[in-house]
């Protein structure tokens, strides 16, 4: 790859290279895709932002100091590295040009440009705040290992700044934890904060108490774990409570702050909660690259930014490009783990028919998806699970969750570490990362103002520059006349 001025194209096409797969994603419907087409007669990239394959399910572990980093998002380079046709490019890509079938990216200051016949987009999604981003700052989502470490370390500092405040209100405040977004990870994460407080912090502080810890799940939903239906939900709910987390459905979120936030009732009562550590889990929106191929490709866009993809995943009237995962929309299938595999498996597999076997793609038999079911954790020795018409709370659902988890972290050594740090936490309340630091909490806002000032410094050099050149064209013209 050359490193040149942005745009460069890395690869020129030729008449006798391989067939040139690539991938732009590195989570479950990239990584899978790209595993999948190991023994093909192709040439696979995969680009993604980050340069590991996160398993997001496991990500609130993290956040509550069960889970390491590593036993979650192992290198995607590593993971990939004796399949001989796959090559890692870490790389945020912005633009997909589909006329000249071109990829662009950028890594650091570095743009680079990939050339593709067939591509295949699984770029996820983030979390949406349904047009008020400026809750995000003070209630961030849980969608990167960058967010489980900022959750973490804002969790932790609350704790220790509630022991040195004397103010009887800020300790309160700070002692007040507010989940928004009753689903699986709002769930989980509420029954976490709340475990964490009782018994792993227990006698660990002097002037306060953990356990005195106000956990506030709260949904604008009236119910929680809307997908599992009334029964599971109902059983999470009274498990939560037991746990003595609030659980507050009707509730809609109008506004967020430093201080806590505002919620309005369902007669229209707004009402305040104060609390420092806020967590949105409530919504997701389809990576920006959706509304990219929208643009030039004239295929439709749900809500939610998902392409609404043809039967067999790709975008109507462009067969060499796959849209799977969460950014594809496909007769109401969920944004979970099992689509975005099953999505990336189908979609390698039509491009294997398609170059080893000449395959035409009108051809193509439809995806069919496969529900294996699904399943939440709400504490310890307790989960939901729902499988077609089965559906099982408590201790052996919990053990299901342990065992399909278990199985589809990617790597040997990250099973066993993972099943060792399980039975610590398990055995003993212990978790071994409960580090925390400073930067975790502010480097994102950090890095925000960074790329404000870089965005607005940038706009002021083109200003400049328009400026110069108006005023050369007007001395010309001058010395014309
Ligand atoms: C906290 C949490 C808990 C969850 N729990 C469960 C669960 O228990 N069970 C379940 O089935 N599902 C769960 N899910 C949902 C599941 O993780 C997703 O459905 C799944 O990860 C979607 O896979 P994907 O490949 O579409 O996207 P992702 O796994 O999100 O991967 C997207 C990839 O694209 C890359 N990317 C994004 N934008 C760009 C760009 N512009 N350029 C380059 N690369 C880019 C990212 O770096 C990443 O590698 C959970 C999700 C979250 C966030």
């Amino acid at each position: 790859m050359t490193e040149t001025a942005r745009d460069q194209v890395t690869d020129s096409a030729s008449a006798d290279r391989r067939h040139r797969v690539v991938i732009i994603g590195s989570g479950f419907g990239g990584l899978f895709a790209a595993q999948q087409l190991e023994h093909a007669d192709v040439d696979v990239t995969l680009v993604a932002k980050t340069g590991h394959h996160l398993f997001q399910p496991l990500l609130y572990q993290v956040a509550t100091g069960i889970l390491s980093v590593g036993e979650i998002a192992p290198p995607t380079r590593l993971v990939l590295r004796d399949q001989e046709n796959a090559t890692c490019v870490l790389g945020d890509v912005d633009r997909i040009d589909v006329e000249t079938k071109t990829v662009h990216a950028t890594a650091g200051h570095i743009g680079f440009a990939l050339e593709y016949d067939s591509l295949i987009v699984a770029a996820g999604a983030n979390q949406s705040y349904f047009g008020n981003d400026h809750f995000e700052q003070w209630a961030p989502g849980m969608k990167s290992v960058d967010d489980a470490l900022e959750l973490r370390s804002r969790i932790l500092g609350c704790f220790e700044q509630a022991e040195v405040t004397d103010d009887e209100e800020e300790r309160r405040r700070l002692l007040t934890f507010i989940i928004v977004g009753a689903g699986p990870t709002g769930v989980e994460m509420a029954g976490q904060v709340a475990e964490l407080a009782q018994h792993t912090l227990k006698n660990s502080f002097r002037r306060i108490d953990p356990a005195t810890a106000r956990v506030i799940l709260l949904d604008a939903a009236p119910s929680v774990l809307p997908p599992f239906g009334t029964r599971l939900g109902n059983a999470a709910r009274a498990r939560l409570e037991k746990m003595g987390v609030e659980v507050q459905l009707n509730a809609m979120v109008t506004d967020v702050d430093y201080h806590g936030i505002e919620a309005k009732d369902p007669d229209g009562t707004l009402r305040r909660i104060d609390a420092s550590c806020k967590i949105w889990s409530a919504g997701v929106q389809a990576s920006p690259l959706g509304k990219v191929i929208a643009d030039q490709t004239g295929a439709e866009v749900d809500r939610a930014g998902r392409v609404k993809v043809a039967a067999d995943l790709s975008v109507p009237g462009h067969p060499n490009i796959f849209v799977v995962g969460d950014m594809m929309s496909l007769d109401g299938l969920p944004g979970v783990a099992q689509v975005a595999i099953q999505g990336g498996k189908y979609a390698a597999k039509q491009i294997i028919a398609d170059v080893e076997k000449g395959r035409a793609p009108e051809e193509r038999a439809p995806f069919k998806y496969f529900d294996k079911g699904s399943m939440a954790t709400v504490s310890r020795y307790s989960a939901v699970v729902k499988m077609g018409k089965l559906e099982i709370h408590g201790f052996i659902a919990w053990i299901m969750w342990l065992v399909v988890h278990l199985a589809y972290l990617i790597g040997f050594k990250n099973r066993l570490t993972t099943m060792f740090s399980w039975g610590m936490h398990i055995g003993g309340d212990h978790r071994s990362q409960l580090t925390s630091t400073k930067q975790w909490v502010y480097a994102r806002q950090a890095i925000e103002r960074v790329q404000a000032d870089e965005a607005a410094a940038l706009r002021s050099r083109m200003e400049a520059a328009s400026r110069d050149r108006t005023a050369e064209k007007q001395a010309t013209s001058v010395g014309r006349d």
